[in-house]
């Protein structure tokens, strides 16, 4: 079955080019969350973990990862292992986790379209033309979703949030804010990392 799902227009906007990365982030989303039966998380309830590195163009994917589960960057319900692998694991404290990768065999059948070759010549996906970007991403929407992911339950998976805290203090150097777990102390004072030198 290919499911259809493909973001809103405005996760394009968000994005600000049409490329298949980020709408394979956002399908890969969508089905882990039906495969755990959450739905887009308001809170702090969700976490997911993209195996993706930096210095490479499939980063994208954590954009649609991000729209799709609400599971952001800025709640801090996101944080990439630098594994330098096109996958994720979605963990609900309550549901479990299950990782999606895309399989090789996708992976290498979606290379061999124009869009891969501007890619390569080191053209942005903005700068591309319209057909080989409409072209991709339909090419995309219409592979099966057993094609292009693998799935696998993670039963052991385990994963303890940081313990929120509001206490913060003054930098007894830069009188600037630092809260808690970032102080540090000299002399027996309140210090920020920057003001501490190290
Ligand atoms: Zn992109
Ligand atoms: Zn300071």
């Amino acid at each position: 079955m290919a499911t259809q799902y493909i973001p809103p227009a405005w996760a394009f906007e968000f994005h600000g080019h049409q490329c298949p990365f980020m709408p394979l982030g956002y399908r890969m989303a969508r089905l882990a969350m039906d495969k755990l039966g959450v739905e887009h998380e308001k809170d702090h309830g969700f976490f997911v973990f993209p195996e993706l590195g930096e210095g490479h163009p499939q980063t994208c994917l954590m954009d649609g990862l991000q729209v799709a589960t609400g599971a952001t960057y800025g709640k801090v319900m996101i944080a990439k292992t630098f594994y330098g692998k096109l996958a994720a694991v979605f963990y609900h404290p309550a549901k479990g986790a299950v990782r999606f990768s895309l399989k090789p065999e996708f992976v290498d059948a979606m290379g061999k379209f124009p869009f891969f070759a501007f890619r390569k010549q080191g053209m942005e996906p903005s700068q591309i033309p319209a057909e080989a970007r409409d072209e991709i991403l339909n090419w995309v929407y219409e592979q099966a979703d057993d094609f292009i992911f693998k799935v696998e339950d993670k039963p052991d998976f385990k994963f303890t949030p940081v313990k929120g805290s509001f206490n913060k203090a003054k930098c007894s150097a830069c009188g600037e804010y630092v809260f808690e777990r970032y102080l540090r102390t000299k002399d027996g004072q309140p210090i920020c990392i920057p003001c501490s030198g190290y």
